[in-house]
């Protein structure tokens, strides 16, 4: 027998009911049809908020959940980014150096600070760690600041403007079903 499909209320894209009427278990990527960063879902990976709530057809009340709990926080989040940026904050990144040679080999991290005004350079020195003998020398590309900055602000707002549509496309699908009810 074939699988009864509905619409997620949060993802919009056809999934596959439950015995109970509800939306079956999926995530972002596993589901066909829709592109990751469309209608902003590259920003949320993993199960989908709509699995185990009522279809888009049954109610817009998981759309409305959606919207209050995750989108708009994530939009909230997202300006403060936007707006922290714009300080020219001290910026961070992490650095990683395998220990031996394979991908799956342990590795060192180390976080690089990124001041304000600092030009590119090699930080380099010998890691210290008494378990282990014959550690390779450290080295980390040391960003210059206007650049890291530059992007950071770039994937900022562009996930910024990606959330926003989002919401808008929430709004949109809970304002379409209320006026549909209301014919
Ligand atoms: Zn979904």
């Amino acid at each position: 027998m074939a699988k009864i499909k509905a619409t997620c209320g949060a993802c919009f894209s056809a999934v596959a009911l439950n015995a109970d009427g509800r939306i079956a278990r999926h995530g972002w990527r596993e589901v066909g049809g829709r592109k990751a960063g469309q209608h902003g879902h590259a920003w949320h990976v993993g199960n989908c908020f709509g699995s185990g709530r009522l279809p888009y057809e049954t109610t817009a009340q998981t759309t409305v959940d959606y919207l209050d709990h995750v989108v708009l926080p994530a939009s909230a989040s997202a300006r403060r980014e936007v707006d922290r940026l714009s300080a020219r904050p001290t910026l961070y990144v992490e650095a990683h150096m395998n220990l031996w040679y394979g991908r799956n080999d342990p590795k060192a991290i180390a976080t690089l600070v990124i001041a304000p005004g600092s030009e590119p350079r090699r930080y380099v020195r010998e890691l210290v760690c008494g378990e282990v003998e014959g550690l390779p020398t450290w080295k980390a590309d040391f960003p210059a600041y206007d650049s890291l900055l530059q992007s950071r602000v770039r994937d900022a707002n562009g996930r910024l403007s990606t959330i926003t549509e989002a919401v808008a496309f929430c709004a949109e699908k809970i304002a379409a079903w209320t006026s549909a009810k209301a014919a």
